[in-house]
């Protein structure tokens, strides 16, 4: 999709820091990390938000990419005993880049009020 940050980075058009790639999904640094490890978990094609992914029939490959890509991103970022996911779906629920991606916060205690 034209102008998206994301479909740029999935495209390798922008730099990121990628810390693991599947056929699906691509996995980079957050810009602004909110812990010691946050990493984004990005498909890539474009679908806006997940409620989009959940209606559409590429759902059935794309998520069991994504779930494979989160466990691989929680053992080399070594955090696979302490992590949380968290998709923010649409404007009024902190949504602010409107290509789907899963937020892989961890590597510290996590208080309830990250993201
Ligand atoms: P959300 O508010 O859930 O849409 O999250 C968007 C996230 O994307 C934020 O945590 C930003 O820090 C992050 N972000 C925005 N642009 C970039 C970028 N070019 N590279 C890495 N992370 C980014
Ligand atoms: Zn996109």
């Amino acid at each position: 999709m034209a102008d998206c940050i994301f479909c740029k980075i999935a495209n390798k058009e922008i730099d990121s820091s990628v810390v693991y790639e599947n056929e699906h999904v691509i996995a980079f640094q957050d810009a602004n990390p909110v812990a010691k490890v946050h990493v984004l978990i990005v498909p890539k094609v474009h679908f806006a938000n997940i409620y989009d992914l959940g209606k559409s029939e590429q759902k059935d490959e794309i998520m069991p990419a994504i779930s494979e890509a989160i466990s691989k991103v929680a053992e080399i970022c070594e955090t696979e005993d302490c992590f949380r996911i968290i998709v923010n779906n649409g404007e009024k629920a902190g949504q602010t880049v409107f290509h789907l991606h899963f937020h892989l916060i961890g590597g510290q205690e996590l208080p309830l009020s990250l993201l």
